[in-house]
């Protein structure tokens, strides 16, 4: 078997709680995000921010600039220490309303598709021009050949109207999306993703055409997030794990239909928590889920590598969030580098998403 070509990108999810923050802004985003940076840094691997910018312009809008201004200070400071920002979008901040020292959330407005595609300024194709002008405003001052080119979608939805968001940001000149966690299917309360019929290969490209089910050949490189399954035994032992971290919160998500009440979030966790029993629950590779483990991601990795053994170029993403970062899920990730290093040798490297987008750019090509 030919060696497979590994590249790793570790991503950061750089955003607050959709629903309540517990605690400041500094515990709950910037301290956690500092310590990433200096984990990373430490092990000489870069990390791409995919940063909420909406929350930033929701800030301002309200008055809130301590937030806006740290915000910002800290992505221009991830940029100049070698770390990569990219575009994150949560637009339910653009309807959100700051009342009583909360936000009021818009939770009919969570996928950019509810912003519809019709001409106007709080249409999705808007929103992505707008995120992509920001980070360009903001940090080419600091970089100055810096281009936002990759894209996460909120929740990873980039459906539905996946034809119309991808063109979206094509034209915005993203060139990576890295949405898509393979086989993945979740209907929550909030997010519907449905990504069980994606190509087999490892990476494809995505055109309007072509939906997201098969390699348009050219358009947007997708680099989706690993995903794998494990057996009933670790699952127990996760969940065991799991339940041994519940403390580890800072805020909680929203739900869509019920009022915020610790009741209903309580439920949602539940829910979400009872699925990893049944069936046969996929899992990211995350430092940041409680409950994994440093030979559950190997393994896991391991697992997604041997299914994409016909690909002999493997880009993959790693997700995490600052947000649920403590000091054992940094020691994880800390661990996982070091031991994805010495497993796969020369034959891994980590890498940003600006680092290969050169290497993998078709995004000119599309009819
Ligand atoms: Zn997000």
């Amino acid at each position: 078997m030919a060696l497979q070509r590994i590249t790793i990108f570790i991503t950061a999810d750089y955003e607050l709680f959709l629903g309540r923050n517990f605690v400041g802004h500094d515990e709950v985003l910037f301290d956690p995000t500092e310590q990433l940076m200096r984990r990373c840094e430490g092990r000489d691997v870069g990390v791409t921010f995919f940063a909420d910018v909406c929350s930033v312009w929701a800030h301002r809008k309200s008055g809130l600039d301590d937030f806006a201004d740290k915000f910002e200070t800290q992505m221009r400071e991830a940029l100049r220490r070698g770390h990569d920002v990219q575009l994150h979008l949560h637009p339910h901040w653009l309807e959100s309303t700051w009342q009583d020292n909360q936000w009021r959330v818009a939770t009919d407005r969570m996928y950019l598709s509810e912003f519809g595609f019709e001409r106007g300024e709080d249409s999705a194709p808007a929103i992505i021009q707008r995120g992509v002008d920001y980070l360009h405003n903001l940090l080419r001052p600091t970089v100055s050949d810096y281009r936002c080119l990759a894209f996460r979608a909120a929740g990873l939805a980039l459906q539905p109207d996946e034809d119309r968001l991808i063109k979206s940001l094509l034209e915005n000149g993203i060139k990576v999306d890295s949405s898509i966690a393979k086989e993945m299917m979740l209907q929550l309360d909030t997010i519907e993703i449905d990504y069980r019929d994606v190509p087999a290969a490892a990476n494809w490209y995505l055109s309007p055409d072509s939906g997201l089910s098969t390699d348009a050949g050219a358009g947007l490189f997708e680099i989706p997030i690993a995903t794998f399954r494990c057996g009933l035994a670790t699952r127990l032992g996760f969940l065991l794990r799991r339940a041994r971290s519940v403390s580890m919160r800072r805020g909680a998500g929203i739900s869509r239909s019920s009022q915020q009440t610790r009741w209903s979030n309580l439920k949602t966790m539940l829910a979400y928590n009872l699925r990893y029993l049944s069936g046969r629950p996929l899992f990211s590779l995350s430092c940041d889920t409680k409950g994994h483990n440093l030979s559950m991601l190997l393994d896991g990795f391991d697992d997604y590598l041997q299914r994409h053994h016909d690909s002999d170029e493997v880009y993959v993403s790693m997700i995490n969030h600052p947000k649920l970062m403590f000091d054992p899920q940094f020691e994880l990730l800390d661990a996982f580098i070091n031991a994805a290093r010495r497993r796969w040798g020369d034959s891994l490297r980590f890498a940003t998403m600006t680092e290969v987008s050169e290497e993998v750019d078709k995004s000119g090509e599309i009819a």
